[in-house]
């Protein structure tokens, strides 16, 4: 049976960049669910819908057509035929995404679209890496490998701010660090699927680790004949 990883933990801890790595040395495909939420929440500022009004959200949800392309070298996501990989990772969304995805009909749509790709991969005879918050809890609780992914608040408000300044020079640490405690503290307080390690998932800290060494430790919880 071909495998399916389950990759979940905060944001910024370095989810997306071990995920894809993980995918790509064990050639699976790579499914980034954070970027089919804040799809939907780009969607949502882009058609003036409330955020702050979950049924106005909930109302609307059902509308964006969500497509994510999964060859771990060139993730991308299109929404009603657009690209919108890059404005995906603008500060307008990420600010609003722990709001919308606090919602039980886009967390109902998103989850079965996330179980959909899945099932198209295991009939295609390929396995998959799934990351998120609730990829190990909910998702995908009979995945063959779960890894809860940490490190600490600075490495990873430092990490974020990184990947922000491609796009906004100014954006500074502060700003990071303020994004990442506002969604840690929707992310694991909301009611439904909170971000939560499940019982039977492996911790790793990658605080002190480099990108290959956490990759290495999450291909390492894989029995020998999997690696
Ligand atoms: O992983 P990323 O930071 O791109 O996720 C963006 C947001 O999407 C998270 O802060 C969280 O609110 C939401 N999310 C979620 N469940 C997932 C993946 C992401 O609620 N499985």
């Amino acid at each position: 049976m071909p495998l399916i990883i389950a990759i979940d933990g905060p944001s910024g801890s370095g989810k997306s960049s071990t995920s894809r790595g993980v995918a790509e040395r064990l050639g699976l495909r790579y499914v980034d669910t954070g970027a089919m939420y804040r799809a939907m929440t780009w969607w949502m500022l882009d058609h003036e819908v409330d955020v702050d009004d979950p049924e106005a959200v909930a109302d609307e949800c059902s509308r964006p057509q969500i497509r994510l392309e999964i060859d771990p070298r060139e993730p991308r996501i299109v929404v009603d035929g657009r690209d919108v990989s890059h404005a995906i990772r603008q500060d307008d969304v990420a600010s609003s995404v722990s709001k919308v995805a606090a919602v039980p009909e886009v967390r109902a749509r998103l989850v079965r679209e996330q179980r959909q790709i899945v099932s198209r991969c295991l009939a295609d005879d390929i396995g998959v890496v799934m990351e998120g918050r609730d990829i190990g809890t909910v998702v995908l609780p009979d995945a063959d490998l779960k890894i809860y992914l940490t490190a600490d608040a600075e490495a990873r408000a430092e990490r974020r701010a990184r990947e922000q300044q491609d796009g906004d020079p100014t954006y500074d640490v502060a700003s990071a660090a303020a994004n990442l405690a506002d969604r840690d503290r929707r992310d694991s307080t909301r009611t439904v699927s909170p971000l939560q390690a499940a019982s039977d998932a492996w911790h790793v800290d990658g605080t002190h680790l480099s990108l290959d060494e956490v990759i290495d430790a999450v291909i390492g919880y894989l029995p020998p004949g999997q690696r």
